[in-house]
């Protein structure tokens, strides 16, 4: 077998209808594997199921709130049904309320840690059975620098993203017996969506991201596909329970 080589693999890439999740999905499609892209967004998500498409391999997608526990039950069953079997699963869907910590209501800490992490505890359990039946496979779970540093405006975010990291150390030592390898990829500063709202709400953060970066930029999309594809292959086998910055070098800057 290639070190590389997804040919034949099915993917599940929540929040795969855009930023990183797409350039992600882009890399695991690029590599072989057919991918259901999952998001609300319907008119998102066909447009990159087109996109990937154009890969050479199959996509579908699946309209799903990752913080709904049967819709979520529903997308494995859609996956298996169209691709018959699921063998990776990378848990990116995500969200951030930007604001000081006594200013979080329950409600919005609630809505954060939801979709960040209760959704990846909801979606890893869905999609353990199928792994276990194919064999083995491969959880993505997407923190942050924010799972490793704090900023007062991140409040609940740093807590959802501190947790993705120490909830993929335990599923990586439970499921490891299951040949399932779990890993979290720690984005830095990458030009999504998400980020575009962030410049808009915190000053100078453009400037401080450029001068706090070594690589003197920002990430893109793109830039998220190869450590995709890494962890999604078999190169990654004896690899579990890692977190891996790509973050042009920001996290080993003083
Ligand atoms: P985007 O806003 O571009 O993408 C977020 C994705 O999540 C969308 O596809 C959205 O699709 C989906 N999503 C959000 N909420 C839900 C939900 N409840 N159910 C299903 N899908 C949902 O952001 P990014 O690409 O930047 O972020 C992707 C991940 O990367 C997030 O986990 C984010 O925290 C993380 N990250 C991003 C960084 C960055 O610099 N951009 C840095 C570090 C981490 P839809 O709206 O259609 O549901």
């Amino acid at each position: 077998m290639k070190a590389f080589d997804l040919t034949g693999k099915v993917a599940v890439v929540t929040g795969g209808n855009g930023g990183i999740g797409l350039g992600m999905a882009e890399g695991l499609a690029a590599a072989g594997a057919n991918v259901m892209v999952v998001g609300r967004d319907v008119a998102k998500n066909e447009s990159s199921v087109a996109k990937l498409k154009t890969l050479g391999v199959e996509a579908a997608s699946f309209q799903a709130d990752v913080t709904d526990k049967n819709a979520v039950e529903a997308m494995v069953a859609k996956t298996v049904e169209i691709f018959g079997r699921l063998d990776i699963l990378i848990n990116n869907a995500g969200t951030n309320i930007r604001q000081q910590p006594e200013e979080f209501t329950e409600a919005e800490w609630h809505t954060v840690l939801d979709t960040n992490l209760t959704s990846a505890f909801i979606c890893s359990n869905a999609a353990y059975p199928e792994m276990k039946k194919a064999g083995g496979g491969k959880i993505i779970n997407i923190g942050s620098m924010l799972s490793i540093f704090g900023a007062s405006f991140s409040l609940a975010y740093a807590a959802s993203k501190g947790g993705i990291v120490q909830m993929s150390r335990v599923h990586a030592t439970a499921w490891a017996k299951d040949n399932i390898q779990v890993n979290s990829v720690l984005p830095g500063w990458i030009n999504t969506e998400l980020t575009r709202g962030a410049r808009r709400d915190v000053a100078d953060l453009n400037d401080r991201v450029l001068a706090r970066t070594p690589a003197g930029r920002w990430g893109e999309p793109e830039d998220m596909s190869g450590i995709a594809t890494f962890l999604a292959s078999p190169a990654s086998d004896f690899v579990t329970g890692a977190a891996i910055p790509v973050d042009g070098g920001f996290s080993v800057q003083i």
